[in-house]
């Protein structure tokens, strides 16, 4: 499948993706995964998003656009590919649709994860991510935690509450979604590829995807 996930932080895209993926071997990409790498990494690319994830405001459209003309040719998207985080701002719709253009591929829907501001910054504060950049597993405290000791069920690597998850960043990264990410929902709807899932249930969302576009 061929789709976009749209959503405010915590309305449950990674978490979604990663199911997708093991249903019919799409890939995931998430830019938030391929940044904290970088950052993690240290590399050229870190070191310019760095400042801006942790004041959670968005990477420039720029740097973003670089990095996904060069991730959506690899031979593994040619199965299929869960934009997850991506794109988050018109000119970056605009230039996906662009790309897509280019590139002879039509996506099959947008999937928009409708999910109301008081579930989601409960899921953010209580939000754990295994640290290892090759598992990234998402855990809640309350409903998936981790081991006892904090590590990943999956590798054995610490589950840590994410640098942008500070009750600051997160107010901030609400209010840009709303400002930037929000109209996106006009966009495709426009585009007549949006469908609104409004279930808290990942597995009922995955269902619901499923049966989108089939
Ligand atoms: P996420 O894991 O998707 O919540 O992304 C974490 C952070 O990475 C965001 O708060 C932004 O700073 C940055 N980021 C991820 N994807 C994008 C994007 N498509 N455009 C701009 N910034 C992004």
């Amino acid at each position: 499948m061929r789709i976009v996930l749209l959503g405010a932080p915590g309305a449950g895209k990674g978490t979604v993706a990663k199911s997708l993926t093991d249903f019919d071997g799409s890939v995931q990409i998430s830019t938030g995964d391929i940044l904290r790498n970088a950052v993690k990494a240290g590399s050229e690319l870190g070191m310019k998003a760095k400042g801006f994830m942790e004041r959670g405001e968005l990477v420039p459209d720029d740097l973003i656009m670089d990095i996904m003309e060069v991730r959506m040719k690899e031979p593994d998207c040619q199965k299929g590919f869960l934009l997850d985080g991506f794109p988050r701002t018109i000119p970056q719709a605009e230039a996906l649709r662009k790309l897509l253009e280019k590139i002879g591929i039509k996506l099959d829907a947008v999937i928009n994860l409708d999910v109301p501001t008081d579930v989601i910054l409960d899921r953010l504060t209580t939000r754990r991510t295994c640290s290892n950049p090759d598992c990234q597993e998402i855990y809640n405290i309350k409903s998936k935690p981790p081991k006892a000791d904090g590590t990943c069920i999956k590798c054995g690597s610490p589950a840590v509450q994410r640098a942008d998850e500070t009750e600051d960043a997160i107010t901030k990264r609400l209010a840009t979604y709303n400002e930037k990410t929000a109209p996106l929902i006009d966009f495709y709807e426009k585009e007549g590829l949006l469908k609104t899932i409004s279930s808290l249930s990942s597995e009922e969302i995955v269902e619901q995807v499923k049966a989108a576009v089939k």
